[in-house]
Parts: C-alpha cells; sequence; structure tokens
C-alpha cells in the first residue's frame, strides 16, 4: 500500500502532467485531470481506473464544459459513466449516466458524491417507463437533458 503522502504527490503530479499534455488545451486539461482525480477519490479506485472525454452531446460555450468520466472497475471489468456538468465546481455532485427508461438515451439518473450513493443507486430495481412519473429517486437534471430523444417524454421541448 502507498502513503498517503505519496498517493497525494501522484494526484498534484497527475494534475500537472494533464494539464500540460491535454489534446484539448491547458484549461480543459485541468479540468479533465481534476475531475479524474475528484472520481477517483469519490470511489475509491486508482487514477488508472479513471478515463476522461469532452461531452460533446451537452457542450456549451462558457468556461468549464462539461467532462465525461468513464470508471472501470478493477475486478469485473464493468464501466459506469460520470458526468461532472461542472467541472470548475469541485463540490459539485457527479451525475451517473444510464439509460433513460423511455427513450435509452444515455441520461443522469442519479447523483453520486461518494462510494455510498453509488450503493443506494445499484441497489435499487431498475426504473420502468410506467415508474418516471412518480419517482422521486431521479436528478432534476433528468428532465430536459439533452441526450434524451427528440421523442421522448423527458427530452427538450423545442
Ligand atoms: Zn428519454
Amino acid at each position: 500500500m502507498t502513503s498517503l503522502a505519496e498517493r497525494a504527490h501522484a494526484a498534484a503530479v497527475f494534475i500537472r502532467h494533464h494539464t500540460a499534455v491535454s489534446p484539448h488545451g491547458r484549461y480543459r486539461g485541468e479540468e479533465h485531470a481534476r475531475t479524474a482525480v475528484r472520481l477517483a477519490a469519490a470511489l475509491g479506485l486508482g487514477l488508472d481506473q479513471i478515463t476522461t472525454a469532452p461531452d460533446w452531446q451537452r457542450r456549451r460555450n462558457t468556461p468549464g464544459e462539461p467532462v465525461l468520466a468513464t470508471a472501470t472497475c478493477p475486478d469485473t471489468n464493468e464501466t459506469y459513466v460520470f458526468l461532472a456538468r461542472f467541472p470548475i465546481y469541485d463540490d459539485e455532485a457527479f451525475e451517473l449516466l444510464g439509460p433513460c427508461p423511455e427513450c435509452s438515451g444515455q441520461v443522469p439518473l442519479a447523483l453520486i458524491r461518494h462510494l455510498a450513493d453509488l450503493g443506494t443507486y445499484l441497489a435499487r430495481p431498475p426504473l420502468t417507463p410506467e415508474d418516471l412519473p412518480h419517482t422521486q429517486t431521479l436528478p432534476d437534471s433528468f428532465t430536459d437533458d439533452e441526450a434524451h430523444t427528440s421523442t421522448c417524454h423527458y427530452g427538450q421541448t423545442l
């Protein structure tokens, strides 16, 4: 087991390195690296189990464009995709993405701040389209998320 000081040092080096070499530019690079460090810490994973990518679907032209962070389970290779909608705010919860019960678009299904939030989400049965009008478990961002299809009831009204 590596010491806390060593892991902290590695996290700082990771952010510096990815800020410098990012194909998305220095500011985006830092946002991606900070998002990866924050998600790894929240889930108790290593930085090598997190990858990030720009979220082209939810893109906006303001500082802190959304970042998609994929966590891969080291035991099962299962992947979980998290959205950092405002990556410049370190205290915002991640949004776990999964299929909309109605349209199957990859939309926010739960707010995840730490491992127990993911545990609570995974313990629930998957929502059905019939559950959607009554459920209290979805984040506010579920409605009107950009990833619903144009015919989905929960998508943006154009
Ligand atoms: Zn939908």
